[in-house]
């Protein structure tokens, strides 16, 4: 087994009341698994495929061969996406962000403000399963887009800075069809020390 489940880096229900801890058990322990089981068999196949990191895998997926790459871009994809979505959040979360990334957003979007709504608006849209992020490009500026199923941004050449996951499997056990409601409470988790280290560390 090339990947392994990173370890949640907070208790189940520590995001309470924002996110109920059976919900965050099921998506780290069974969808987040199951993501790195189907990753590895496809690996299996191809195994000179383990001597590139999971972001060099997801960087250059159209020279992948052509039997795993979808598997990959699903499976390579829902494996990193979730392991940066652990780590985006944390007890004690929210807030607007300072440092270096507070700058940039107010510089990129005129406001915090700004960048939230465009970014709600992002999470909204997502018509089915995706992602809503903040990334940047390669010329420096930051970016709002959505992801569809587990595109990972990195196969867009873009950085996460930070991402929220909006399959139902997310939020459905205790906002049902209310994703806004699940976005609005997603905010006061933000992990913002882990999204300025996103940002710098490039
Ligand atoms: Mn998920």
């Amino acid at each position: 087994m090339t990947y392994k489940l990173i370890p949640l880096p907070y208790a189940f229900g520590a995001l309470e009341p924002y996110i109920d801890a059976l919900t965050m058990e099921i998506h780290h322990d069974r969808h987040y698994q199951g993501y790195i089981n189907k990753l590895n068999a496809a690996l299996e196949k191809h195994p000179e495929l383990t001597k590139k990191s999971l972001a060099e895998l997801l960087l250059s997926l159209d020279s992948l061969p052509i039997d795993v790459r979808t598997a990959i871009r699903n499976n390579g994809g829902g494996t990193y996406n979730h392991a940066f979505f652990w780590k985006i959040m944390t007890p004690n979360g929210g807030g607007q962000p300072g440092g270096k990334l507070g700058d940039a957003i107010k510089k990129d979007f005129g406001s915090f403000d700004a960048f939230q709504d465009k970014f709600n608006t992002a999470a909204k849209t997502v018509f089915g399963s995706g992602w809503a992020w903040l990334c940047l490009d390669k010329s420096g500026k930051l970016q709002v887009i959505s992801t569809p199923n587990q595109n990972c941004p990195i196969s867009q050449d873009l950085i996460p800075v930070l991402g929220l996951d909006v399959w139902e499997h997310a939020y459905y056990l205790k906002y049902q069809n209310k994703r806004p409601d699940y976005i609005t409470a997603w905010w006061h988790v933000i992990n913002w020390e882990q999204a300025e280290e996103n940002f710098v560390n490039v």
